[in-house]
């Protein structure tokens, strides 16, 4: 199993006992106001924090990913892992197969590198479109989104509106640091992808993500032919804009 424990370790961040407890408080409150309440996670760093919290701590937050068809079989491993660590099977929603199949014939297996339109109708079907499906009936659902990943989450508040869904959004992870996550990982010794120690900070579907050199934004590897306002895959996207509502 890869665990936290392979990398250089890491001081505690400077407030981070603060922001862990706020992010504990947090994930009590949406369970206690907002059941039932579900955890989108795409079994990132930043999700293993979270799916470590919510199922060590025994949080009514029921956990889900989404099952593109184009994940790296690293990604697909840390299903296996959790199963194994915690004894939790994440549920897994995939996309429609119809739609799928109408896309690779008409657009082709790898049409989204074409133009921004047709990698948004891909992450549309694969994406969108099942996490609808998975949200569906739930009060409220949580991200690991953190602000400093990316220049499209710098505004990320803790709680938002999801007007498109109708529920509650929470990202009790707003203002960790990448510093944070991997302290909390290797204090916990908790399982994460193994794409991670192999220059992926950030780890989508296996065609649209490389890994990224020294210095480079920890984004820049998803859609990396894309400029860095359009990457974002449409999940925290509404009517072509970022849907930020201030608590
Ligand atoms: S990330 Fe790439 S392969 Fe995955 S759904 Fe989006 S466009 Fe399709």
């Amino acid at each position: 199993m890869t665990q936290a424990t392979t990398r250089n370790t890491l001081n505690e961040p400077a407030g981070f006992a603060q922001r862990l407890n706020e992010t504990q408080i947090t994930l009590a409150r949406i369970a206690n106001a907002f059941s039932p309440a579900v955890f989108a996670s795409s079994l990132a760093a930043e999700d293993m924090v979270l799916t470590d919290l919510i199922l060590k701590n025994k949080t009514n937050i029921g956990i889900f990913s989404l099952e593109t068809g184009r994940l790296p079989v690293e990604t697909l491993n840390v299903l296996e892992q959790v199963k194994q660590t915690y004894g939790y099977q994440i549920k897994l929603f995939y996309p429609n197969p119809a739609a799928v199949a109408a896309y690779v014939e008409n657009k082709g297996l790898n049409g989204f590198y074409e133009s921004v339109e047709l990698r948004k109708e891909c992450c549309q079907i694969r994406k969108v479109e099942p996490l609808g499906r998975a949200l569906a009936g739930n009060k409220a659902w949580v991200t690991g989104q953190r602000r400093s990943q990316s220049s499209t989450r710098a505004s990320l508040d803790v709680q938002e509106q999801d007007e498109a869904h109708g529920l509650a959004k929470f990202n009790p992870l707003a203002d960790w640091s990448e510093d944070d996550v991997w302290y909390y990982l290797q204090q916990h010794k908790v399982p994460y992808n193994a794409l991670h120690d192999q220059g992926y900070p950030s780890i989508g579907c296996a065609p649209c993500t490389r890994a990224i050199q020294p210095g480079e934004d920890i984004r820049a590897g998803r859609w990396w032919w894309e400029t860095p306002e359009s990457k974002e895959c449409g999940l925290h996207v509404v009517d072509g804009k970022l849907v930020r509502i201030q608590k």
